[in-house]
């Protein structure tokens, strides 16, 4: 399979332009080197009616071009179910019933890490899990045999992160992201995962959930968030932040496509051209503030 990069979004409503610069910077990413560039919707969470063909619109708007058909994580449950099987039959996952207020509060292990979950049911006996599988169904957690790993990023250099007993099925049945993830990136041939530095801090548990399947990690490059002019994540609510809202502010998509090219030093213009410079070494590597367009229409 030839190697390839890949967007991947969650339909949970429209993409605003931090977004649209991860996309733009996975789309140079894989296109630089050769490779293919796939679109994969993580439907297992959040998802709003409508919202997937949106975002797909307005990739294609701004110039994201990819390669076959969409892939959408509801149609892949046989895959989970597969690779959870495998490390199930492995010994290396345990059924945990706590709730998240009860994670918050248990005293967390001696040198835990921060955020690790605190092993609560991982030792649980047969007649406990009995009795606790009545009052409410269990998640499946993986039994890691580690509290931290390391990874290597292509903008961040060796990062270092916890790895705890994570989750890989919820208490609803679906599958969960970090198993989600690892197993798509590595069935699709993914070998370059480019996506907003948010995730950084997921990517060591996933790096060791490839290696327990026996699957190629891929290289890694987490690029800086959008931020609004309080410092804080763009989102929604930080006025006309998506291509719909900017257009009705009279801005075209053209003029956001040029404004977020600018942003990351690269030539405005159609993405090709960007292409054909793009050198990810020199990248800005601070998170860069959203200007506002709005009002700065024709
Ligand atoms: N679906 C995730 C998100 O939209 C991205 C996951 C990933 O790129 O690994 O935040």
């Amino acid at each position: 399979m030839t190697s390839a990069g890949r967007f991947a979004p969650s339909p949970s409503g429209e993409l605003h332009v931090g977004n649209l610069r991860t996309a733009v910077l996975a789309w140079l990413f894989a296109r630089s080197t050769g490779r293919r560039f796939l679109v994969r919707v993580e439907d297992l969470d959040r998802a709003r009616a409508g919202a997937e063909a949106e975002q797909l619109r307005d990739l294609a708007a701004i110039g994201v071009n990819w390669d076959g058909g969409v892939v959408r994580q509801t149609d892949r449950e046989p895959l989970y179910t597969e690779a959870i099987g495998r490390l199930t039959a492995a010994g290396l996952s345990y059924e945990c019933f706590c709730t998240r207020r009860e994670i918050q509060e248990a005293p967390s292990a001696p040198h835990a890490p921060q955020g690790a979950y605190p092993g609560t049911c991982r030792n649980l006996s047969a007649a406990e899990r009995e009795l606790k599988r009545a009052a409410r169904p269990a998640a499946l957690r993986l039994r890691a045999a580690r509290g931290e790993g390391t990874v290597q990023d292509m903008l961040h250099g060796s990062y270092t992160g916890v790895v705890d007993d994570f989750v890989l099925r919820r208490n609803d049945g679906v599958a969960a992201y970090n198993l989600a993830v690892v197993v798509d990136d590595a069935a699709q041939g993914i070998d370059q995962v480019v996506r907003g530095d948010d995730l950084l801090p997921s990517t060591p548990r996933q790096a060791y959930l490839a290696s327990l399947l026996d699957l190629p990690a891929p290289e890694y490059a987490h690029v800086p968030l959008v931020l609004n002019a309080d410092g804080a994540r763009l989102a929604k609510r930080d006025g006309a932040v998506t291509l719909g809202e900017l257009a009705r502010a009279g801005v075209g998509v053209e003029q956001v496509r040029d404004t977020l090219l600018a942003s990351l030093g690269l030539p405005e213009g159609p993405l090709e051209q960007a292409l054909a410079v793009f050198d990810p070494a020199a990248l800005p590597r601070e998170p860069w503030v959203w200007p506002g367009m709005a009002g700065r229409g024709a």
